[in-house]
Parts: structure tokens; C-alpha cells; sequence
């Protein structure tokens, strides 16, 4: 089963709504998608999203970094030489983690087709049927608060609350969101890198007071501040959530060995793909941190591929934030896997159970 070519395709879909961050607004999902043909008519799918602001990647250097490495994976083979493909995929370039996460998906999903097997069953799961939260995006709080109502309607219990661009209405936009969602609601905030260390302390303790439980605040400063994640962790009582900061296993041990965060987000973008998202994972399990999975603004593929992981080590990813297909104008419905807004239950099919389709 030897790799005779490699290429890629766009995958377009509009949002139902802008999704706004702390460091951008996307109106359209845009994400390559990659196709690896085999020499027994095998095709396997992978996907990622560039998010320039993040993994530095766009769509163009995703296609260079794509076709720079097919012509030294092309001829070999995903049963007897998977390890050599996976070595020359990290080792032959630097970087573009978004890219190499989507070849990596298209070749796993390859080798669960060759054994005929869905990929989580590959990777050692047995879970299929999941439950993701989802974002509300940073926006005026009477917006914030109707997008929040809306979702709750839709039937998701955990809300991933967008903050990060002026810690006073920040601390107003979570009071007005708590205040006004069930009880039983959970939120987790995000301020994407938006606050000093000090607005954290600030805005964090304020909530705090009023007795406001998130279950944790995400990446609140620069993604290379690891000392100032440790200086917030050691002055709130809510859980710190990695993000930025931890893109690979080596940043992975070094924010678990200083005691800087309290949880790990693992996305295939930041790390490369599955086999580094699965050591991040083992890793954080040996210091007892739990993880989430998350992604970028992914189409079906990515999602799908990332859920096939999170059945593997559900012991250690305990949070899941794969809400993109959900945030689609049209999500698809000619695929195996379900997805129906908070839930997602994957197929029996072999491989990732699902294919590009641009529709
Ligand atoms: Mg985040």
C-alpha cells in the first residue's frame, strides 16, 4: 500500500456568524484539505486551518509546505514504513504545524483503512459518542448574552466565553452571561492572550468574590509569558488553561515541570498532529493534568480526526472544544460521522469514517 500521490483542495464554508477572538474575525472558514492516494485506489483525508495569528501558517504556505514534503513521503509504505513516513514528515521540515497536522491525519486515516478498523479503535479507544462545548464569540454584552441564550437553546451546557480586549467589560460581559444562563451552565473563558498578568489577577479575583465558578481562564497573557501564567496560578483559585503557550511536547513538559498551568489545550494545528498530541497527553497524564482537546476553525475532517484522539485518552482529555463544525452555515450531512450541534458520535467505518466533500 504505497503512496503514489499527494495534493490538496480548499474547503470553503461560510459561518452561520463571525467568529470573534480577542486576536481576530474569520466570516469564512477557508482550510485546506489534503488527499493521499494510495496504490490500491486507498484515499486518505486530512485537513487543517491556517490561522496566521497563531501557527503563523496561511493557505499559501500550507500548499508550499504540503508539496515541499509529498515528492519525500510519495513511494512509501503506510503499512511498512509508517514510522519512516511520520519521521520525515517532523524531521524534513521546521514549523508549519498546521500542515503537517493535516498530512498526518490523511495518513492515519490511511493506515485505519488498512487494517479496517475506525481510527479511534487504531489508536486504542472505544468512546464514539461525545459532547463538545461551544464558543460565544467577543462581542457587546447584549450580544454576547443573546448568542449565549441561543446556545443554550440549541442544547450545549458548556459555554466557551471569548474575552481579552479590555479587562473591566470583561469582568461585566462574564457577571451578565452567568446571570443570565441556567445555573447549571458551565463556562470556561478565553481571553486568547488579551491581559497583563495583573488585569488577570484583577478581573479573575473580581469574579471570584462574587462567587462566579469558571471552570478555568485560558491563555489570559502572551504565549511566552510561562513565569506570568505561574504568577496567576499562584494568586487565583481558578484553573489555569494553557493554550498558546503550549504548542509541542518540549513546551508541554516545560509548563508541567514549572507548575505554570493547571490544564493543557492540545490542537492538531499547534502540535503537528495526532502522534504529537498523543505524547503531549501521556505526558501531561504522568504529572496528573488533565487536557482539552480543541481546535482551529476546522471543517468535518479536522474534528473528526481530533475526536478519534480524544476517544484514545479520554482518561486525560477530559474537556472538549470541537465546535467548528457546528459554527458552519451548512453543516454537512452527507457524512457517517453525526454531528447535531453539542453532540458529535463518530462511525464504524474505517479510517477517520469520513471524506472531503465541498459542499
Ligand atoms: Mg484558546
Amino acid at each position: 500500500m504505497k503512496i503514489t500521490s499527494i495534493r490538496t483542495a480548499l474547503f470553503c464554508s461560510p459561518l452561520k456568524t463571525p467568529f470573534k477572538t480577542a486576536l481576530r474575525t474569520v466570516e469564512n472558514l477557508e482550510d485546506i484539505v489534503v488527499l493521499i492516494e494510495c496504490d490500491n485506489g486507498f484515499i486518505g483525508y486530512g485537513e487543517g486551518a491556517p490561522t496566521a495569528v497563531i501557527t503563523g501558517e496561511t493557505l499559501g504556505t500550507m500548499e508550499a509546505a504540503i508539496s515541499y514534503l509529498a515528492p519525500m513521503l510519495t513511494g512509501l509504505s503506510i503499512l511498512n514504513d509508517f514510522e519512516e513516513i511520520l519521521h520525515r514528515l517532523h524531521t524534513r521540515l521546521l514549523h508549519n504545524t498546521t500542515a503537517k497536522a493535516a498530512l498526518e491525519i490523511a495518513l492515519y486515516d490511511l493506515r485505519s483503512k488498512a487494517e479496517n478498523k475506525p481510527l479511534y479503535k487504531l489508536l486504542g479507544g472505544t468512546q464514539t459518542t461525545f459532547d463538545t462545548d461551544i464558543t460565544i464569540s467577543l462581542n457587546d454584552i447584549d450580544q454576547m448574552i443573546i448568542d449565549s441564550l441561543k446556545a443554550i437553546s440549541l442544547g450545549y451546557s458548556i459555554l466557551k466565553i471569548k474575552l481579552g480586549n479590555d479587562p473591566l467589560q470583561d469582568i461585566d460581559r462574564i457577571i451578565a452571561i452567568h446571570n443570565a444562563v441556567p445555573k447549571d451552565t458551565i463556562l470556561r473563558l478565553d481571553a486568547n492572550q488579551g491581559w497583563s498578568k495583573e488585569d488577570s489577577v484583577l478581573v479573575m479575583k473580581t469574579i471570584e468574590a462574587k462567587g462566579i465558578i469558571s471552570q478555568c481562564i485560558e491563555q489570559p497573557i502572551k504565549a511566552d509569558d510561562i513565569a506570568g501564567l505561574r504568577f496567576i496560578k499562584e494568586r487565583i483559585q481558578t484553573p489555569i488553561l494553557a493554550d498558546e503557550a503550549v504548542f509541542n511536547l518540549a513546551q508541554a513538559i516545560f509548563v508541567l515541570e514549572s507548575g505554570s498551568a493547571d490544564y493543557l489545550n492540545i490542537k492538531l494545528a499547534k502540535c503537528g498532529g495526532i502522534s504529537e498530541a498523543i505524547k503531549i497527553a501521556n505526558k501531561a497524564k504522568e504529572f496528573g493534568v488533565s487536557c482539552m482537546m480543541g481546535c482551529m476553525l476546522e471543517g468535518p475532517i479536522g474534528i473528526t480526526a481530533s475526536l478519534h484522539v480524544v476517544s484514545a485518552l479520554c482518561d486525560v482529555i477530559t474537556m472538549i472544544d470541537l465546535d467548528a463544525v457546528a459554527l458552519l452555515s451548512k453543516p454537512p450531512t452527507d457524512c457517517s460521522v453525526v454531528f447535531n450541534e453539542s453532540k458529535i458520535i463518530l462511525s464504524n467505518e474505517s479510517g477517520l469514517g469520513i471524506k472531503y466533500a465541498n459542499k
